[in-house]
């Protein structure tokens, strides 16, 4: 979604570099994520592990772009609509808040 968005909304400046950021971040924290495997969607996730600038950015990514990958990638598409219905697991134990 975000290779579409850079490469064609027109809000988005391609050459800027600002994007291949975003990715490289969005790919840090799926490798950090506290789920691990279980990751549910994370517009499900009750974290929030992205500073809530960039939560807001991906908002717009994925609000541009999630239609148009309908076109581009329909199994792609389903698979994630797929995955946003996946009930979210319990936090791992080490990260639940201690009562
Ligand atoms: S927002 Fe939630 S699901 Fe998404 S990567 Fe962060 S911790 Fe994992």
């Amino acid at each position: 979604m975000l290779t579409l968005y850079q490469r064609r909304c027109p809000d988005a400046n391609p050459d800027d570099g600002h994007y291949d950021a975003l990715y490289a971040f969005a790919e840090k924290r799926l490798d950090r994520c506290v789920f691990g495997t279980e990751k549910p969607a994370c517009r499900q996730c009750p974290v929030h592990c992205y500073p809530s600038a960039k939560r807001e950015e991906m908002k717009q990514v994925m609000r541009w772009a999630g239609p148009r990958m309908l076109w581009r990638h329909p199994l792609l598409t389903v698979l994630h609509l797929l995955d946003d219905k996946k009930p979210v697991p319990e936090l791992p134990e080490k990260y639940r808040k201690k009562k």
